[in-house]
């Protein structure tokens, strides 16, 4: 099984840390922002860090295919003009920093069309996306399924489709399919099986990349995408499992995205991330209805 989660990638130990915070919740694999994902700020590559970082992998079997870096939501693909402009050359930055670091899978929020239609912004994903992957690209970039909030594209199978039907460099693109915000779009989790073969037959499996493996705490068809902690949200633990532990997606890389457990302290409020106790949880296929508290006390 591969498996992990999101990670930080600081300014001060950049992939030395996230490689280190993997490796302290027992993943083998992991995804990062090469920055804040809200803002361009990013701070220059240290190779020597990434060195050390990539040794610290192989040290601890973590295969570099199955690493993804998620690109910052600020990018819209589906914008028009200036927007349109500045999110095409900020993705091809991220690219470049993706093939400096050594990883070659990026996730991208297909894009919102704001106040165009739906098909004019869908045609400026494609446009987009023709023009970030050139020849010379060694980058795959993955189509993540989104809930359907406000005016998201890629809410459903057809869309994802319709999107790479038009990208040129077929090669590199991909799929990352979201159990939280396939939820929230409509698809029942309660038959993984009949939702594959959806993909399958609209998509095709092989464009699946990645799995972020999230619960949700809306209802189905809610368009909301709120991530829920595993097992304790309306999709639940079995669920879950079903898809973590299908045959067909057993390379398929799965990363948690589930949120921090908050404790109110009556000096500071704290967050701590529940991914050492989810995956814990996980491979011991045991739902742990404790969850929450057992976090707090690990990380008193
Ligand atoms: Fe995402
Ligand atoms: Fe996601
Ligand atoms: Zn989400």
């Amino acid at each position: 099984m591969i498996l992990g989660s999101h990670v930080s990638f600081k300014k001060d130990d950049q992939l030395l840390g996230s490689v280190k915070e993997a490796i302290s919740y027992g993943a083998n694999t992991f995804m990062f922002y090469t920055g804040a994902p809200q803002n361009t700020v990013r701070s220059e590559i240290n190779m020597n860090l990434k060195d050390q970082a990539m040794e610290l992998m192989k040290e601890n079997k973590i295969d570099k295919k199955n690493v993804v870096v998620h690109a910052p939501y600020i990018i819209n693909l589906a914008s028009s003009l200036e927007k349109h402009e500045f999110a095409v050359n900020f993705l091809k930055q991220e690219v470049k920093r993706v093939e400096i670091l050594g990883f070659d899978k990026i996730v991208l929020h297909p894009g919102s069309y704001v106040s165009l239609t739906k098909e004019e912004g869908i045609k400026n994903i494609i446009g987009g996306l023709n023009e970030v992957l050139k020849d010379d690209t060694s980058v795959m970039i993955l189509l993540e399924t989104m809930a359907g909030k406000g005016t998201e594209c890629g809410v459903n199978f057809k869309e994802i489709r319709q999107i790479i039907d038009g990208v040129l460099k077929k090669q590199n693109i991909g799929v990352c399919l979201d159990t939280c915000h396939i939820n929230d779009a409509g698809y029942n989790l309660n038959d993984i099986d009949i939702i594959l073969n959806d993909f399958d037959q609209i998509i095709g499996l092989k464009y699946l990349k990645c799995l972020h493996i999230n619960d949700s705490k809306n209802p189905i068809l809610s368009h909301k995408d709120r991530h829920e902690n595993i097992g304790l949200g309306t999709i639940g633990f079995n669920n879950l499992m079903n898809v973590i532990y299908h045959e067909k997606l057993k390379d398929v890389p799965k990363i948690l995205e589930t949120p921090y457990v908050t404790v109110n302290d009556s000096s500071k409020d704290r967050a701590y991330p529940p991914y050492k106790l989810e995956i814990e949880m996980i491979k011991s296929k045991n739902f742990n209805p404790n969850l929450i508290n057992d976090i707090r006390e690990y990380y008193k």
